[in-house]
């Protein structure tokens, strides 16, 4: 570990540990972003690879890796977006502008007018664009490294599994699947290829929350004894949509926003639950005709933590708050793009904003390039799924509750 004690005022110790920032204390326990302005990750990851800081920590160019094969050698790898919705245009594409280990190379849409739009506005190659029938060719295709899929839920293990099978590194985004049997398909196809595999977790490379896990590994606050988390927004839309249709979304409010409060429930306590024990409650059921609006559930945890979340479409809410032996910790907003905001017992919490969907697609380019951990791996989209559906099965069976039996299962 390497410590560096920077002059300004409030005196912080940046912690680096194989170039990344793991941990940040300063004197009122407050980091000002202006105080960071020259000494953010992007800088010390430039004077990593730049070899400024290199020797020890990494083992130069072309950057050690974890893969043999002609990916290795590349500095930033390619990326394909499966569905250009709303998520991969106003935060993925964006942000694939900005990130420095990876980059936009190819797109895969069912939707024809968009194909020209997307080529003139990020400079995709004809070669490179593909719709759901040709998408299997992208084998061939060597500017592509990894393909990103930001379809409907029920459609991410047939990509998933497609792109694994085309030998591509594969990312999945949240909820992993709609069952826990397809999450073991991805993981399967995944391994069988020999190739990465990450779930669109983007808050695993988010600081506030690293800061959080710090906390909990670190008994900051001593043990936690109760985690409420919260996700939740108004849905007034149209009707019709992929969401509040269950064939294509696989439910309702708990698929889409439930999995946030699981995740925080499980970072901010930094263990799997035990047990779960869920409710249901429905307002509007003419607009909620095939899927979930609200739901609750309590977990208990090894250590005897109790957790208790919310999620829904018919209220806005977006919040962590631990209650420990020696103080609390919150987020609030705890899982939107941000930036967060978090506060504790000794103080405020402040970084710097960046694109967290930057920090985390370049993460798991670096997790390929270099074997740095993969922060949000399968097994831990399939370990969310294995509580979803316990949670639809404790409603379905009069609210009892239900055993798991998760072990250490994605646990990062
Ligand atoms: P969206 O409705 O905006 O886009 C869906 C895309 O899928 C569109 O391009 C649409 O044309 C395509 N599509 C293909 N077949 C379809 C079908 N049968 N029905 C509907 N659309 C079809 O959705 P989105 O908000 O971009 O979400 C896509 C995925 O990304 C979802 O799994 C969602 O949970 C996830 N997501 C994750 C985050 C995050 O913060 N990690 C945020 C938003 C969405």
């Amino acid at each position: 570990m390497l410590s560096i004690k920077p002059s300004y005022p409030n005196a912080c110790l940046l912690h680096l540990k194989l170039g990344r920032i793991v941990s940040i204390f300063g004197v009122e326990r407050v980091l000002k972003a202006n105080a960071m302005e020259k000494i953010t990750r992007r800088v010390f990851n430039e004077k990593l690879s730049q070899g400024v800081l290199a020797a020890g920590l990494f083992a130069s160019a072309p950057i050690a890796c974890a893969m043999g094969n002609e990916t290795s050698k590349k500095r930033s790898l390619g990326v394909a977006l499966v569905g250009l919705g709303s998520y991969s245009t106003y935060q993925l594409a964006p942000a694939l502008e900005q990130t420095r280990y990876c980059h936009l190379a190819g797109i895969v849409t069912g939707t024809k007018e968009k194909e020209s739009v997307w080529a003139s506005k990020y400079n995709v190659p004809a070669d490179n664009i593909y719709n759901y029938q040709n998408f299997d060719k992208i084998a061939e295709n060597k500017d592509i490294d990894i393909i990103y899929v930001v379809l409907p839920n029920s459609m991410h293990a047939e990509f998933s599994i497609r792109a694994a099978k085309a030998g591509k590194h594969v990312i999945c985004e949240k909820p992993m699947a709609v069952s826990v049997k397809e999450c073991d398909a991805i993981i399967e196809a995944c391994d069988k290829a020999d190739v990465k595999l990450g779930v669109g977790y983007r808050l695993h490379s988010e600081p506030y929350t690293q800061e959080v896990k710090r906390f909990v590994k670190e008994k900051t606050f001593g043990k936690v004894h109760y985690i409420t988390a919260e996700a939740a927004y108004h849905s007034r839309g149209n009707p019709g949509q992929w969401r509040l249709n269950k064939a294509l979304s696989g439910g309702g409010a708990l698929m889409n926003m439930g999995v946030y409060s699981i995740q925080s429930a499980i970072y901010g306590t930094g263990e799997n639950p035990l047990n779960v024990t869920a409710q249901e409650f429905s307002t509007r059921p003419a607009y909620f005709k095939d899927t979930d609006e609200t739901i609750t559930a309590q977990f208990q945890f090894p250590g005897g933590a109790v957790g208790n979340i919310f999620t829904s479409h018919n209220a806005s809410a977006n919040r962590l708050y631990a209650s420990c032996d020696r103080g609390w910790f919150a987020l609030e907003p705890a899982n939107n793009y941000g930036p967060l905001s978090g506060t504790t017992s000794q103080g405020t919490i402040t970084f710097q904003h960046e694109s967290q969907q930057k920090l985390q697609m370049d993460d798991f380019a670096r997790h390929i390039l270099e074997g740095t951990v993969n922060r949000a791996p399968g097994e831990m989209g399939k370990r969310d799924m294995i509580i979803v559906e316990a949670i639809y099965r404790s409603i379905a069976e009069g609210n009892r509750s239900i055993p798991l039996d998760l072990g250490t299962l994605g646990l990062v």
